[in-house]
């Protein structure tokens, strides 16, 4: 056999020095497999099990059979953006031009290339922990360092320590991550914690990146503290969400980020050069879809409605439930049922319970366990009721 003929399997490829050694496959992967694997109901990954709405997807294929099937613009399709600023202009009084936001292949896309343009090697990023699992891999591969700030957890629920942050600023800090609503713990930042921000970023180079892709999911009638309120941060802010969680399609994977001139020209230096565009007929199509507001306005009252059904069932359980004030999640904690690790309990439930949960502690860079699991109620009644019965017996 010459080598030409040697399989890839005979042949090793050149060693390859990972830009990510300590990146594996995610949790929410591991645990949608598993959930699969065990026939389990599956409230880990957080995603809807239901269809969104039937004029969304007549929309998007409207705009398909209307030819709309080559590249948009690189920053994103103009309709859809004037619809984005006027929405931010609605809802939190911040005036965007078009030209000051940009569509993103999801808010992922948005997060890593806001992190990308504004974060060089040496840099340090000041990120809450429990953390989003997209954040810290995004500031390793920008060459900065991420300094985790633990969020308190009281019986009122999970708060950011503003004192720690203040404290874990540096002259190399570059940036501050937010997450509002917040994933995995459902709690919401509040005026106070804006101010608390603001106290600390004003006066020095730092740069915000508030991640607000649950921003319509906010519950008993409290409002969505959206950076865009603070116009004293908005100056410094890249401000990311998505439809994927507003209209019930995780698969669509098409955001948005709003920011000002000078951060928005950086921002699509690295956008364009990294996925150029998002498909065009998605983008006609939510671009029409946003003319009715009522599906975003709607959509509180809609999970506080799961989220209160989710909690009832659990209430003669051993279960503890948290604040649940944001998000499509709901944590709890385990310690009257199990003594397990979050990882063990998680693949317990799923296995022999039959209901897949995701562990808090892969939301920390070295696993603190807390014997908190999180479960995700975007699901159907049915879903819920089956999940319920089973859960209702721990
Ligand atoms: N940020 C948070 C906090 C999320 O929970 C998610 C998705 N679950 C994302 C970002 C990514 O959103 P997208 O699917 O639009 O990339
Ligand atoms: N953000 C979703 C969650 O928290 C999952 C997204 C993903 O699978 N990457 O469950």
């Amino acid at each position: 056999m010459n080598s030409s003929q040697h399989s890839s399997n005979e042949v090793p490829p050149p060693a390859l020095h990972s830009r990510l050694p300590a990146v594996g496959t995610t949790v929410f992967t591991r645990m949608s497999m598993l959930a699969a694997q065990a026939d389990a109901v599956n409230l880990g990954q957080g995603f809807p099990d239901f269809p969104c709405d039937r004029s969304l997807i007549d929309a998007v294929t409207g705009a398909m059979q209307a030819d709309c099937n080559q590249y948009p613009p690189m920053s994103g399709v103009p309709a859809l953006r004037a619809a984005i600023a006027a929405k931010i202009a609605t809802l939190y009084g911040q005036q965007y031009g078009i030209d000051d936001i940009t569509i993103t292949a999801g808010a992922t896309e948005g997060l890593t290339t806001a992190i990308l343009c504004c974060v060089h090697p040496g840099d340090e990023v000041i990120v809450i922990e429990p953390v989003y699992d997209s954040y810290v891999p995004a500031i390793t591969l920008a060459g900065g360092t991420a300094v985790c700030v633990q969020m308190d957890m009281r019986a009122s629920g999970y708060t950011v320590p503003w004192a720690k942050v203040a404290a874990a600023v540096t002259s190399r800090t570059r940036l501050i991550v937010i997450n509002t609503p917040h994933n995995p713990t459902g709690s919401i930042l509040r005026g106070s914690d804006m101010h608390a921000l603001s106290d600390i970023v004003r006066g020095t180079n730092i740069l915000v990146l508030s991640d607000e892709v649950y921003e319509h999911m906010v519950y008993d009638g409290q409002r969505h503290e959206s950076v865009c309120r603070h116009p004293e941060l908005a100056a410094r802010a890249f401000v990311v969400s998505s439809f994927g969680k507003t209209y019930h399609v995780t698969g669509w994977k098409v955001g948005y980020v709003a920011a000002p001139p000078a951060l928005t020209a950086e921002f699509r230096k690295v956008h364009q050069y990294n996925v150029f565009s998002v498909n065009t007929p998605m983008q006609h199509g939510i671009a029409s879809y946003m003319d009715d507001p009522q599906p975003y306005l709607q959509l509180p009252a809609f999970y506080q409605r799961k989220r209160d059904l989710f909690r009832a069932g659990l209430a003669a359980s051993r279960f503890e439930l948290l604040p649940a004030d944001g998000t499509y999640f709901q944590c709890v904690r385990y310690e009257k049922i199990s003594t397990q690790t979050e990882a063990a309990f998680a693949e317990w439930l799923t296995s022999e319970i039959k209901v897949a949960a995701i562990p808090v502690s892969a939301f920390y860079r070295h696993g603190i366990e807390s014997g908190i699991v999180r479960f995700c109620f975007a699901k159907q009644d049915a879903t819920l009721a089956l999940a319920l019965a089973r859960l209702a017996t721990l």
